[in-house]
């Protein structure tokens, strides 16, 4: 029998305001436990919370950059628990009436767009964390986070492949840092998943029992996890069992998911709506005005840089990653206009120098003005090809200009047909035995003589020239 899997996802994205949701604390990441707390994210009896309006901004432009519904009236809920990074035994969240509803996003997976529904987007306080770690006979709690705004987006079970599951994180991450509502950084958890999967025979509509999946803290991890848990439930299924609703946990050490307890119901929750906070209410005016501010989306510019730049989707998907990615592409096309040859650049050397040294576009110690400047050098035949790679590399170890490192290092392409025509004279007297047999019909050995004729020049002859060169000059 032949399954298919179907996979929704929810997402819980930390906000970044600089306070937490319902006091004044800070949610700075990284400090000393306890010290960014106040008797109301503590849940001392007595106190009120006091909503924070950055947060509603925030799932506001979320929701409408998700082409969501806004609800002109929401409201907050509890949903009762007990657990010590809880101190309140309930968590301040929203159940029956959501900020934001039916929405989509669109998700690029082998050249095709496919439409992830996104059933609703609530807001919520995140809670402390328990620590375990170097910690004998005990647990302690550190209570900064306890407050921190969450915004849960709850995806409709739309996705059929672990590597789809995969680039909605990435496009969901990367629509969250273009309007700068989330930091997105999955180690640190201000983006996390849960996956819920289940599989169903081909041609079934009605939905298997589903398995959620907690605890994967890198894309890579999402997709191992849901991929391990499809073969996992086929093989139950296969072997005549029956899967059971249950939360599991991912452990990316082993590979494998494990299960953790049976699934809780809403009803267990005994959600009621919170008595302390006023409704919200979010009119048209602002929705209109916060539109108006949001900064062209991550689809909206990948379609105009294919029709603007003529570059392929591909490339434009990748360059439009993140708005700085995309701002330093068009700074480098404005400096030097050959949209192809940037985005080659761009994707290949640039992003692999970065990679290799761990930092971000942001950071970039290349300016897209000097890699412009190179690209200048290349086309005028200053540099050629090869010598620009060691250009290239320079410029992002040293910062210095393209310019100053061929002039320091002797780098100027060789074009001067006498001194060209030298070295390979240089190169046949070294090697008569390779002439001979070339002149005799071994014509597979052109290429060795254009390597050792680079070699001999140190990279710097006109390949194009080296080339006619040696032909003529081989021919006898
Ligand atoms: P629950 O009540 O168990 O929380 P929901 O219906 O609220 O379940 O759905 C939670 C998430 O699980 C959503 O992202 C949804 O898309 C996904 N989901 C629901 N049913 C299934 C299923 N049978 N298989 C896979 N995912 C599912
Ligand atoms: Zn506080
Ligand atoms: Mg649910």
């Amino acid at each position: 029998m032949e399954f298919e899997a179907v996979i929704g996802l929810e997402v819980h994205a930390q906000l970044t305001t600089k306070s937490k949701i319902f006091c004044g604390c800070s949610t700075r990441f990284g400090s000393e436990p306890n010290t960014q707390t106040c008797p109301v994210c503590i849940g001392m009896p007595g106190v009120l919370p006091v909503l924070n309006k950055t947060a509603i901004e925030y799932i506001v432009k979320t929701a409408i950059a998700t082409n969501c519904t806004v609800a002109p009236y929401s409201r907050f809920a509890r949903k009762n628990y007990f657990y010590p990074d809880l101190p309140k035994g309930y968590q301040i969240s929203q159940f029956e009436l959501p900020v934001a509803q039916h929405g989509h996003i669109d998700v690029v997976v082998e050249g095709e767009v496919r439409k992830i529904g996104i059933t609703r987007i609530h807001l919520e306080e995140d809670a402390g964390k328990n620590l375990h770690e170097g910690i004998v006979g005990a647990s302690h709690v550190d209570l900064n986070r306890a407050g921190v705004p969450l915004m849960e987006i709850v995806g409709e079970p739309d996705i059929r492949t672990p590597e789809e599951a995969a680039e909605y994180m990435r496009k969901l991450r990367s629509i969250l840092r273009y309007i700068g509502v989330c930091d997105g950084n999955m180690e640190e958890g201000s983006l996390r998943c849960d996956a819920n999967v289940s599989i169903r025979p081909v041609g079934q509509k009605e939905l298997g029992t589903k398995a959620e999946i907690k605890n994967m803290n890198s894309f890579k991890n999402v997709a191992k996890a849901i991929e391990y848990e499809i073969k996992r439930q086929k093989q139950v299924v296969m072997s005549g069992g029956r899967i059971v609703q249950e939360t599991r946990l991912w452990d990316a050490n082993k590979g494998v998911t494990l299960s953790m307890r049976s699934k809780e119901e809403a009803h267990d929750y005994r959600y009621f709506p919170e008595p302390d906070l006023v409704p919200v209410v979010v009119d048209q005016e602002w929705i209109d005005e916060l539109t108006e501010g949001l900064p062209e989306l991550p689809d909206a510019k990948r379609e105009r840089f294919v029709s603007q730049y003529g570059i392929p989707e591909y490339d434009a998907d990748v360059l439009t990653q993140s708005r700085a990615m995309g701002d330093y592409y068009e700074a480098c096309v404005t400096a030097y206009n050959q949209p192809k040859t940037v985005s080659n650049w761009i994707m290949g050397d640039v992003m692999r120098e970065l990679k290799n040294a761990n930092l971000e576009i942001e950071e970039c110690p290349l300016s897209p003005e000097r890699l412009a400047g190179m690209l200048k050098l290349m086309e005028d035949g200053t540099i050629s090809g090869k010598i620009a790679k060691t250009v290239f590399e320079e410029m992002f170890k040293s910062g210095k200009d393209a310019e100053t490192i061929v002039k320091e290092q002797g780098l100027v392409q060789v074009t001067d047909t006498g001194a060209i025509e030298k070295v390979i004279e240089e190169v046949m007297a070294a090697n008569p035995q390779h002439v001979a047999d070339y002149r005799s019909g071994k014509e597979k050995l052109f290429g060795f003589f254009v390597g050792q004729v680079m070699k001999a020049s140190q990279g710097k002859a006109n390949p194009a020239m080296v080339n006619d060169l040696l032909k003529k000059m081989l021919a006898g």
